[in-house]
């Protein structure tokens, strides 16, 4: 397989990427987006729908939510490069409406020769993990997020990597827990602000 060279052939070989089932009901893949050079980068699961409809990672309800966590804390999003473990998005058919589903450990590994193409083309000096899927595909093992939320922990290429959940999980809080999810979610990310000073 050739190396991947820039982001714009990344995009265009996953676009064409079927080494996993999710690929061919996709309406298109979503690469990472931002500084192309950030320090610091962070990783989701999957695109979701209206990132699957507009092409651009993190654009949907999850991602206007990392984005206010990411300022409250004063990390701009812009500085950053976000981005998620899997390429395309995987989904059932509930009528009209098409709603997530979590990718298979399969799935993920087939997609992480794509995120290890992206990490060496950003070189990011360290890695901000949202939710089990993420960390898995960038720790090699599986991380009960819970517990090691808000910790460090060092990939394989010697990047830390830091845990917290993925934004979404906020919004299946009940509402009046919402805000304490929140505060927590972003005492989390503060603790990568570091690495873009
Ligand atoms: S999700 Fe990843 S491995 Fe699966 S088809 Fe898309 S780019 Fe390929």
């Amino acid at each position: 397989m050739p190396r991947i060279r820039s982001l714009a052939g990344l995009k265009a070989a996953t676009m064409a990427c079927r080494e996993c089932p999710i690929g061919q009901y996709a309406t298109q893949s979503v690469i990472g987006e931002g500084n192309p050079k950030a320090r610091l980068m962070l990783v989701g699961e999957q695109p979701g729908d209206q990132e699957d409809l507009q092409g651009h990672p993190f654009v949907g309800p999850a991602g206007k939510l990392l984005s206010q966590a990411l300022e409250q804390v004063g990390i701009p999003r812009e500085q950053v490069f976000v981005s998620n473990a899997l390429k395309h998005f995987k989904f059932e058919l509930r009528g009209k409406r098409r709603i997530h589903k979590t990718p298979t450990q399969r799935e993920a590994a087939a997609c992480l020769h794509w995120l290890a193409d992206e990490i060496a083309l950003v070189k990011p000096e360290a890695i901000v993990a949202l939710g089990s899927t993420a960390a898995r595909s960038l720790v090699g093992r599986a991380v009960p997020v819970m517990a090691a939320r808000g910790q460090w922990l060092d990939r394989e290429d010697g990047r830390p990597v830091l845990i917290t959940l993925h934004p979404s999980a906020l919004l299946r809080v009940p509402p009046e827990d919402r805000d304490a999810a929140f505060t927590a979610f972003a005492a989390d990310l503060a603790k990568a602000r570091a690495i873009l000073r």
